[in-house]
């Protein structure tokens, strides 16, 4: 089990599969927010928030939703627009403790340009 939040702890989140690897992300979007993406799903994460709490950013094709909290301003995780039974949600492990992360390896995704992991 994973646990997640933000920095006023407005929202919670935990996930109950560890992933095998942390992914950053080189889109125009991801690198500005610096994040570190632990991919997971609907069925393993659950986010728990008062949803006034939250916003969400949605930019391009408008399929994926950046919520943010109100307060605290950190971005938590991105989800698709339309909520389909098990699919996939990512979840900044930026927002995890770093001891829990420590022995996950990050990969690189380059979005911005190969759409394929660094280390393929
Ligand atoms: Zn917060």
């Amino acid at each position: 089990m994973l646990r997640a939040s933000c920095h006023c702890g407005a929202v919670k989140i935990h996930v109950t599969r560890k992933p095998r690897s942390l992914t950053e992300c080189t889109c125009s979007i991801c690198r500005r927010y610096g994040a570190r993406w632990a991919y997971s799903t609907r069925k393993t994460a659950t986010v728990s928030c008062d949803p006034s709490t939250v916003s969400a950013y949605v930019w391009g094709d408008k399929s994926l939703e950046f919520y943010h909290c109100n307060t605290c301003g950190h971005l938590t995780q991105s989800d698709g627009v339309e909520k389909r039974g098990d699919s996939r949600v990512a979840i900044n492990a930026r927002m995890m403790s770093p001891k829990d992360t420590g022995g996950i390896g990050t990969r690189t995704f380059d979005r911005a340009k190969t759409w394929k992991y660094h280390d393929e």
